[in-house]
C-alpha cells in the first residue's frame, strides 16, 4: 500500500512539473485524474499515510521564471468527478446540511488560472495561480491581453479570477506554423496558453492570440449593492467591462445541473474554445462561506469532467495502406485505449509529410484526439529520451500491396502506387463503388471484395454486373439465401441516379456534392462526355482546374471502353427526377443534427425536388437551416447569422402537400 502511495506521489509529481512548469505534459489529463483519484482514495482508506507533501494537499506548482508574488486571497483548484452519481451525491449532502441550494453551472475553461488585481478601477497586478499562496507575476505580458481592461467602467477595489484561454484555430494555426519552423508542439490549447502566457518576452505574448473568461470576484473596498449570489456576481463583472462566459445556468437542484452537463457534452465540439467540464458553484455567497473550503478546493464548488477528448497511447506500427486513387496512406495501429466512449487502435496520420513533421516512431507515446463525429487522429509524439532512442521512420518506396515503384504527383503531398492492377488499389475501388455513397449496394462488403478478387471473379467493379448466382456459391461461407441477396443486390444497383454513377467513377476531385451539381446541370451521361472544358468550369460549384479533370476522365479510351461495357451491361442511370415544383427556388438549406422522420439525405431529395439547394456550411447566403436533435456548430453559427432556423416539424409543415 505505502509502495502504492509513493509511485502515485512520485508519478504525480513528476507530471505536474512537466505541466505546470515546463508547459509540456508527458501523460493526458485523464490519466492524471485516474491516478491523483486512486491516490486520495488510498489516503481516505489510510489517512496516517498523508504527508504534507502530497500532491492531493496541494495546488499546482510554481516556476522560477518569473518574480513569485504572494497571493492576498489564496487559489485553490476543484475538486472533480467524471460520474454524474458523484454529482447527485455531492449535492444531496449540501441540502441535508444547508437545505434546498440553487447551483451555477458554467463551462470549465480549460486554459490557465489568473488573479487580477485593481485598484479604483485600474489594473495593476495579474498573477497565475501558481500553488495557490504564491504565484508568478505576469502583469506586463497581460496587459497584451486585449480582453483584459486596463481601466473598469467603475472605480472599484477588486481581485478578479478567471482562465487564460487560447482559440482552438489559433491553437492549430500556432502548431502549424511551429511544425513548419521546426518548433516545439503544444499539446493542446490549454499548454499552448500557458506556454504563450509565461513568456519572458511580452511581445511574444503579444503575438499569441491570447483571451480570457473572468468568473470570480473579491470586492476589497466598498461597494454599493454588493453581489448576494455567485450568478449575480459574473453579472456585475460583466457590467464592470470583463469578458465573462456566456454559457452560465441558474440551476434548481443536481437534476437540472445534469442536464447542463450532458448537453454541452455534446455540443462542446462547437466552440472555438476548449473546455473539460462544467463547473457547479453554490449559488449562495453566504452559503460558499458557511461551507469553506478543504486543504486544495472550495467544498461548495465541484467540476464534472467531460470523457476525455484526447488520450495517451503507444504506436504499435504504421500500416501503409492504399487507397482507390492508389494514394498511400500511414494508419497508426495502436495499442487499444477508451477515447470518447469506444475502443481505439487505429488513428490517422494523413500523410507521410505529416509522419515527418510529427517525428513519430515506433514504440513512441502519443497523443490521440476525437473531435465529434471525426476519426482519430495523432496530434502529438511525447517526445521524452526513449523517443530519440528509437529509430526514425522512413515512408516505403514500394507499393505495400504490388510491390511497384512508389511515386509522387505534381502539386500532391501525397505518394501513389500508379499501378492500375494493383490488386488493394482496385479492391479500394470496387469498395467504394458499392459504397452508401456510390452505387449503394449494401450486401457486398470489403470481405466479400476481397474473395471475389482473390478467386479471379472479378478484376474491376464492371465485372460485378457480370457475376451469377453460381459465383457467389462459391465464396466461404456463402448459402443460397445470400448468394441471391448479393446478386439481387448489384443488379437492382443498374439504374441509379446518374450522380451516383458519377461518384463511383472516382474521377479526380469529383466527390458526392460535385456529382450532383454534374448530373443536375447535365442530365445525361452523353450530354456531360460531350462538354467541353469551358461547358464544365461555368457550372456553379466547377473551377477550371475540377472541369479538366472531369474531361480528361471522359477522353481517355479505358473509360470510355469500361463506360460502353456498363451500358451492354443494362448500367444506365435512370433520368433526373423532375422537379415537382419551383416552390423552394432561389432557396438554399443547410441540415443539422438528426432528424426524427427522415435521414438528411432524404431531406435534401426532397428540397431538392422542390426546386431549392442545400450547402453543407452555413454563411449569410444560408435562407434555412434545418435542426435537428444534438444540432451543433452549424446551429450556433445561424444564430450568430441571423439565419432563420427551423425544426423539422417546421420543415414537414413548409413542405407538406407538395411532396412525397
Ligand atoms: P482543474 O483545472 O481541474 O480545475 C481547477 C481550475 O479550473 C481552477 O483553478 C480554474 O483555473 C479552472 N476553471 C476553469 N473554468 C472555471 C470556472 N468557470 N470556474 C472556476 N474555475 C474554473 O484543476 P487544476 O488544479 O488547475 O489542475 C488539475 C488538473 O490539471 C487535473 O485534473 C488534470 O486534468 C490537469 N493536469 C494534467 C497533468 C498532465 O500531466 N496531463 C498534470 C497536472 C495537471
Amino acid at each position: 500500500m505505502l509502495e502504492r502511495i509513493n509511485f502515485l506521489k512520485d508519478e504525480i509529481n513528476k507530471a505536474n512539473y512537466k505541466y505546470y512548469v515546463e508547459d509540456n505534459p508527458t501523460i493526458s489529463d485523464f490519466e492524471y485524474d485516474k491516478m491523483f483519484a486512486e491516490l486520495k482514495e488510498l489516503e481516505a482508506q489510510n489517512p496516517l499515510l498523508i504527508t504534507p507533501d502530497s500532491p492531493t494537499q496541494r495546488v499546482g506548482s510554481v516556476s522560477e521564471k518569473f518574480l513569485p508574488y504572494k497571493h492576498k486571497y489564496r487559489l485553490y483548484s476543484l475538486d472533480n468527478t467524471y460520474e454524474y452519481d458523484e454529482l447527485e451525491d455531492w449535492y444531496k449532502k449540501i441540502v441535508k446540511e444547508y437545505g434546498e441550494t440553487e447551483l451555477v453551472c458554467e463551462l470549465k475553461i480549460d486554459g490557465l488560472a489568473i488573479a487580477l488585481t485593481y485598484e479604483q478601477g485600474v489594473f495593476v497586478r495579474g498573477v497565475t495561480r501558481g500553488d495557490g499562496i504564491t504565484g508568478e507575476d505576469i502583469t506586463n505580458n497581460l496587459k497584451t491581453i486585449k480582453a483584459i481592461p486596463l481601466k473598469l467602467f467603475e472605480p472599484v477595489d477588486v481581485e478578479v479570477r478567471g482562465e487564460i484561454y487560447m482559440p482552438k484555430s489559433s491553437f492549430e494555426k500556432l502548431n502549424e506554423e511551429n511544425l513548419k519552423n521546426g518548433e516545439k508542439l503544444f499539446a493542446n490549447p490549454r499548454n499552448a496558453a500557458a506556454g504563450s502566457i509565461r513568456q519572458l518576452d511580452s511581445k511574444i505574448t503579444a503575438k499569441r492570440d491570447l483571451s480570457m473568461f473572468c468568473y470570480t470576484a473579491i470586492f476589497t473596498g466598498n461597494v454599493e449593492n454588493l453581489p448576494k449570489t455567485h450568478y449575480e456576481s459574473i453579472l456585475y463583472l460583466k457590467k464592470l467591462g470583463f469578458k465573462t462566459n456566456p454559457n452560465v445556468k441558474l440551476c434548481n437542484d443536481a437534476k437540472e445541473a445534469i442536464q447542463y452537463c450532458q448537453m454541452w457534452d455534446e455540443k462542446r465540439f462547437g466552440l472555438d474554445y476548449a473546455t473539460d467540464g462544467v463547473v457547479i458553484k453554490v449559488n449562495s455567497l453566504l452559503t460558499q462561506e458557511e461551507m469553506g473550503f478543504t486543504s486544495r478546493a472550495p467544498k461548495w464548488a465541484t467540476a464534472f469532467k467531460f470523457p476525455p477528448e484526447e488520450v495517451t497511447t503507444t504506436l504499435v506500427r504504421i500500416e501503409e495502406s492504399v487507397g482507390k486513387t492508389g494514394a498511400i496512406t500511414p494508419v497508426a495501429i495502436l495499442e487499444p485505449v477508451q477515447l470518447g466512449g469506444s475502443t481505439v487502435s487505429r488513428a490517422s496520420l494523413h500523410n507521410f509529410d505529416e509522419v515527418g513533421r510529427l517525428d513519430v516512431r515506433i514504440g513512441d507515446k502519443v497523443y490521440i484526439k476525437k473531435a465529434a463525429e471525426i476519426i482519430p487522429k495523432v496530434v502529438k509524439v511525447i517526445d521524452d529520451e526513449e523517443h530519440f532512442k528509437r529509430s526514425v521512420y522512413t515512408p516505403p518506396e514500394l507499393c505495400p500491396s504490388c510491390g511497384a515503384k512508389l511515386n509522387t504527383h505534381e502539386d500532391e503531398v501525397n505518394l501513389y502506387c500508379d499501378n492500375p492492377q494493383c490488386p488493394q488499389k482496385v479492391c479500394a475501388g470496387i469498395e467504394y463503388w458499392v459504397s452508401k455513397d456510390a452505387m449503394d449496394i449494401d450486401k457486398v462488403g470489403p470481405s466479400v471484395i476481397a474473395q471475389l478478387y482473390n478467386k479471379g471473379f472479378i478484376k474491376s467493379a464492371v465485372d460485378l454486373y457480370k457475376l451469377s448466382m453460381q459465383d457467389f456459391m462459391q465464396l466461404d461461407l456463402v448459402k443460397e439465401k445470400s448468394a441471391y441477396n448479393m446478386f439481387t443486390a448489384i443488379q437492382n444497383s443498374k439504374n441509379r441516379p446518374l450522380a451516383r454513377l458519377l461518384t463511383a467513377f472516382t474521377i479526380r476531385n469529383v466527390g458526392k456534392e460535385t456529382a450532383n451539381v454534374l448530373a443536375a446541370e447535365f442530365g445525361t451521361l452523353e450530354n456531360l462526355m460531350n462538354a467541353s472544358v469551358e461547358d464544365l468550369a461555368g457550372v456553379d460549384g466547377v473551377g477550371e482546374i475540377i472541369a479538366k479533370d472531369i474531361y480528361e476522365f471522359f477522353k481517355k479510351t479505358e473509360n470510355i471502353a469500361m463506360i460502353e461495357e456498363l451500358k451492354e451491361l443494362g448500367v444506365e442511370p435512370a433520368p433526373p427526377a423532375e422537379n415537382v415544383s419551383d416552390e423552394l427556388k432561389g432557396k438554399t438549406f443547410v441540415l443539422t443534427g438528426t432528424l426524427q422522420n427522415m435521414t438528411r439525405d432524404e431531406a435534401s431529395e426532397k428540397i431538392k425536388l422542390l426546386g431549392g439547394k442545400t450547402s453543407s456550411s452555413v454563411s449569410k447566403n444560408t435562407s434555412f437551416v434545418i435542426a435537428g436533435e444534438n444540432a451543433g456548430s452549424k446551429l450556433d453559427k445561424a444564430q450568430k447569422l441571423g439565419v432563420i432556423i427551423l425544426t423539422e416539424d417546421d420543415f414537414l409543415n413548409m413542405i407538406k402537400g407538395k411532396v412525397l
